[in-house]
């Protein structure tokens, strides 16, 4: 029998009178963790040879989340605008844009070695004794090497020699491939400043202290905008940009009190930035980035000017007016976010009497919007079972979940954040209703097979 509905409270349970059950720090850390490995999301990489430290594959579940994440980024940026036009550049490039972009002088860390545990650390990340020396964040030693830089992009050789003049880097972030490509799309697409360039994809970094899960690794994937504006209206489209993506985060369910915008201090600023600005997120250790919104101001189109003798600005034919634009750029982290979706979304609390862990995903991030599942496996039901599939599967990702007792069929999509149950029973093939089932209410109602496809695509939102 389908579980009876249950009235609960749908309340965060750190909103005010929620009931507090949910975990926190190191205890929620785990919990996700655990969970990602089991039930598919994140698996450490190649783990059959022992893995590579701090690399991760992203297993089916996670696979799909991490494509809704970067969906529900495009939709913002891209798709529900008319100022913005996508980009997908090479991550193998010419050196000479790292050269340009300064990446191949300063994209460094400062390094410390302990000498007492060995460890590697960044300098500037240690904490100081109480007389002021920094310590070891590993051991507390204050027995440190000096700090020495050391180059994050990862080096390779383009072609079968391995000499200076083949040398090549992997892209250590998607930027430089909408400065690069400036004019091409400016005039391809006829376009005039404000408007931005936008990209998705992978991004490497050879990170001295990668770890926290997929907070830091040495692959990720970044979701950046170049949005390219009149030099005199870049702090207006900076404050414009930062609220824009705080929304976005809200958009999709990170609660208020788990959010923060960080303005740096001037002595923290790039050596490009007249402004900057990061998306914080409360992990399970403290506040860390999600995004960062900077003013580059025309930093990087006149590097590029520079170093390639090609004129990047911008020049009105009509109006005779000729200018470099100024740049606003969010950059976010996919991997680092999908991270942030899953903290802010994991819950435990109790049905019926059970304790239950559960995503509380916005129906749009989770892997599948909708599971349906016939209340046996008897073959009477499949063919209700696959019409309800085919319908639904048109618009979202469905999954068929055929085994064990409804009840423990439930808490296995409450636990994956799987939005909505659709159950199909012997009376279904009677009336051709079946009962829907909320993921956070547990609350059921019956409806009409006809109006499945559209109920959930009402339910899911965008
Ligand atoms: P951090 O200070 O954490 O190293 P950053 O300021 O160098 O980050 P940006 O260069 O601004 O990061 O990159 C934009 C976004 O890309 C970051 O906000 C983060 O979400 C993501 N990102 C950067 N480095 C990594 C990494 N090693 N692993 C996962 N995501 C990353």
């Amino acid at each position: 029998m389908p579980e009876q509905p249950v009235s609960e409270t749908t309340e965060r349970p750190d909103a005010p009178g929620g009931a507090a059950e949910r975990p926190t720090g190191t205890a929620l850390f785990d919990a996700v963790v655990n969970l990602c490995k089991r039930r598919g999301f994140v698996f450490p990489s190649a783990e059959i040879y022992g893995g590579i430290r701090s690399t991760y594959d992203y297993g089916p579940l996670g696979a799909l989340m991490l494509r809704n994440v970067k969906d529900a980024w495009w939709r913002a940026m891209v798709q529900e605008r008319d100022d913005v036009v996508p980009l997908d550049a090479a991550i193998l490039t010419n050196p000479k844009v790292w050269e340009a972009s300064g990446h191949l002088a300063t994209f460094t860390d400062p390094l410390v070695d302990c000498r007492s545990c060995h460890e590697r650390s960044r300098a500037d990340h240690l904490e100081s004794d109480a007389s002021g020396r920094p310590v070891c964040p590993h051991c507390g030693s204050i027995d440190l090497t000096e700090a020495r830089p050391f180059n994050l992009m990862f080096k390779t050789f383009v072609g079968p020699v391995e000499d200076e003049a083949s040398v090549a880097y992997l892209r250590p972030e998607t930027a430089q491939g909408m400065f690069v490509n400036f004019s091409n799309v400016q005039t391809t697409m006829r376009r005039k400043p404000p408007f931005g360039i936008a990209q998705l994809g992978r991004s490497f970094r050879n990170e001295i202290t990668p770890g926290n899960f997929v907070f830091r690794t040495r692959e990720f994937e970044q979701m950046e905008m170049e949005y390219f504006v009149p030099p005199a209206e870049s702090p207006t489209w900076f404050a414009y940009w930062c609220e824009q993506r705080m929304s976005w985060y809200r958009r999709y369910g990170i609660p208020e009190t788990m959010l923060q915008l960080r303005h740096h201090e001037t002595e923290e600023l790039s050596h490009y930035s007249s402004g900057t600005a990061d998306v914080e997120f409360a992990f399970p250790w403290g506040w860390g980035e999600l995004e960062g919104i900077a003013n580059r101001t025309d930093f990087d189109l006149k590097a590029h000017s520079e170093h390639s003798g090609v004129r990047l600005e911008y020049f009105d034919q009509a109006s005779g007016e000729r200018y470099v634009p100024h740049v606003i750029e969010p950059a976010a982290g996919a991997t680092r976010t999908m991270m942030a979706f899953l903290i802010a979304a994991y819950d435990e609390d109790e049905v019926a009497g059970e304790r239950r862990s559960v995503l509380r995903l916005h129906p749009r991030l989770a892997p599948y919007q909708v599971a349906v599942l016939p209340l046996s496996k008897k073959p009477e039901l499949a063919p209700l079972t696959d019409e309800i599939l085919a319908a639904c599967r048109r618009h979202v990702v469905c999954e068929r979940d055929e085994t064990q007792s409804i009840g423990r069929r439930y808490r296995r999509q409450d636990e994956i954040g799987t939005p909505l149950c659709v159950t199909v029973d012997f009376d279904s093939l009677n009336d051709r209703r079946v009962t829907v089932r909320d993921r956070d209410t547990t609350a059921q109602e019956r409806i009409a097979v006809d109006d499945v496809a559209s109920y959930v695509l009402e339910r899911v939102g965008n």
